[in-house]
């Protein structure tokens, strides 16, 4: 049975509706059948009462960044999500609230019937405001469920400081919580139980986009040609990952121009995928033990930090949670003249004048990401172009996030925080602009890796 003593957070003092016909999970991040702690949890809560179980999925149109990428993902990974729920017995809902004249406050109307609440711990973005508002609005006890990492949240009491603090913690932590994931059954199966509640039924690929388009939404930016949603899919990219790509993760994840790297941040963002099941895949693969040493060491280490910074840190949307000697030293140099600024816009097109960073802004536009490796680049050079470090602050977070499909996630702004010296350290000589915060260049990056060849691939994605 899997431990969840440390997983759980009841969010209010709700007093259980004794006559209540059915346990409600609130499934808002964490999007799968499978290796989902809350999912258990309400389970066990289901049989305990012999009740059945509904999973409720709710999309919105007036979410941040909402946008037709965003919503074609999700949407993309219903179907699959319904049919595995039903196949277990659980009544599955999926509702679409397409515009502000659409009923709302659905979960809230769900919860009259039920005798208890269950939803996702997530520590960013809209979730805890969701979070706090229904524990305060229904009767019923809700409770959030961290289905984060592989360590929980809570088994860290304060704010790490950086990889190097929170690595050995984890590593005492992993043999602990690191262990294989027995999933649960419901006793009483019921998947066509009647819900006061209205639903969509995406049924086919061929409908989202009509459905996508009824949403008002934004619809200037496209759905990937790249990425799928949906479990399967990530599974299939997670196969793909262990067999041709690992074995030369640790030699080639610094080379964008080739398929080196996992490309399974989205599939964990919408929670299609779980980082324990990546983890147990990575650990079983036939692949150097160097490639899943470095593999591991961003999934858990690196994953984990960020989603710690956002926990612990309510001013993670901003500069204020940098580190005292990063405020310092930028709030040094933030008046210092910058030889080039260019507009929102033009970077938001990528129309720099600096070739190598238009590729990286072009894999975002066109695909919804940015291979690890040049990430990087794509944040510090903003800094540079921006009038203050404030403004490149806030257009890195709204670029992120507009087009990313992994974006509106801690990890989104740990990266983004981490080319103003989050998590990292004083690196010398003195610059102008960045102070004593790393600095990168493009042409020192170009030398590294076939930057011709990965600027060639992004045009060919525009075309
Ligand atoms: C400016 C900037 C913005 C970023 N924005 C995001 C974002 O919006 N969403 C996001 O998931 N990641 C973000 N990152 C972190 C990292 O770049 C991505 O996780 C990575 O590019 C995802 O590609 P992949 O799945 O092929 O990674 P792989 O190289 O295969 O790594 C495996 C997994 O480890 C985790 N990981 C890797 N690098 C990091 C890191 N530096 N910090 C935290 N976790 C990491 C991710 O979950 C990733 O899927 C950002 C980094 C920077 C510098």
């Amino acid at each position: 049975m899997v431990d969840l003593t440390d997983r759980v957070r009841q969010l209010n003092r709700g007093e259980e509706n004794r006559r209540a016909r059915y346990i409600l999970y609130w499934m808002q991040v964490y999007k799968r059948p499978r290796y989902n702690h809350a999912l258990c949890f309400a389970i066990r809560a289901a049989n305990e009462r012999r009740l059945p179980l509904v999973v409720y999925e709710g999309l919105k149109y007036n979410y941040p960044w909402a946008n037709d990428r965003l919503h074609t993902f999700i949407l993309q990974g219903v179907n699959e999500n319904r049919r595995e729920f039903q196949r277990l017995g659980i009544r599955y809902v999926f509702y679409l609230q397409k515009n502000e004249r659409d009923p709302r406050d659905t979960v809230a109307r769900l919860a009259e019937e039920a005798a208890l609440l269950v939803t996702d711990d997530f520590p960013c973005f809209i979730i805890p405001e969701h979070n706090r508002r229904i524990a305060a609005r229904v009767r019923i006890p809700v409770f959030a469920v961290d289905s984060n990492g592989l360590v929980p949240l809570s088994a860290f009491a304060k704010e790490e400081y950086a990889a190097r603090t929170i690595r050995p913690k984890i590593k005492r932590l992993l043999p602990r919580y690191f262990v294989p994931f027995r999933e649960e059954k419901v006793a009483v199966e019921d998947p066509h139980l009647r819900v006061n509640c209205p639903e969509e039924t995406v049924f086919e690929d061929g409908e989202i986009g009509a459905l996508v388009a009824r949403c008002a939404i934004d619809h200037n930016v496209a759905p990937s040609p790249v990425y799928r949603g949906g479990r399967r899919a990530g599974l299939a990219r997670l196969q793909h990952f262990v067999e041709k790509i690992l074995p030369r993760y640790h030699e080639q994840r610094t080379h964008p121009e080739v398929d080196g790297t996992s490309r399974l941040s989205s599939y964990l963002h919408f929670g299609y995928l779980s980082a324990q099941e990546i983890a147990e895949a990575v650990q079983a693969a036939d692949a150097p033990q160097q490639a899943k040493e470095t593999y591991l060491e961003e999934l858990i280490v690196r994953r984990e930090l960020a989603y710690n910074f956002t926990r612990f840190n309510p001013r993670y949307a901003s500069l204020e949670a940098l580190p005292d000697w990063a405020k310092r030293t930028l709030r040094a140099h933030d008046g210092d003249p910058r030889p080039t600024i260019i507009s929102p816009a033009q970077i938001e097109e990528a129309q720099t004048y600096d070739e190598l960073w238009n590729a990286t802004q072009r894999e975002l536009l066109w695909t919804g990401e940015i291979h690890n490796y040049v990430r990087m680049l794509w944040g510090k050079k903003v800094i540079e172009w921006r009038p203050t470090h404030d403004e490149a602050f806030h257009l890195l977070e709204h670029l992120n996030n507009k087009y990313a499909l992994d974006g509106r996630d801690p990890n989104s702004y740990a990266g983004i925080l981490w080319c103003f010296g989050k998590h990292d350290r004083p690196w010398g000589p003195e610059r102008p602009i960045f102070g004593l915060v790393r600095y990168m260049s493009s042409r020192s990056m170009s030398r590294k890796f076939a930057a011709q060849a990965y600027i060639e691939w992004t045009e060919s994605l525009a075309q």
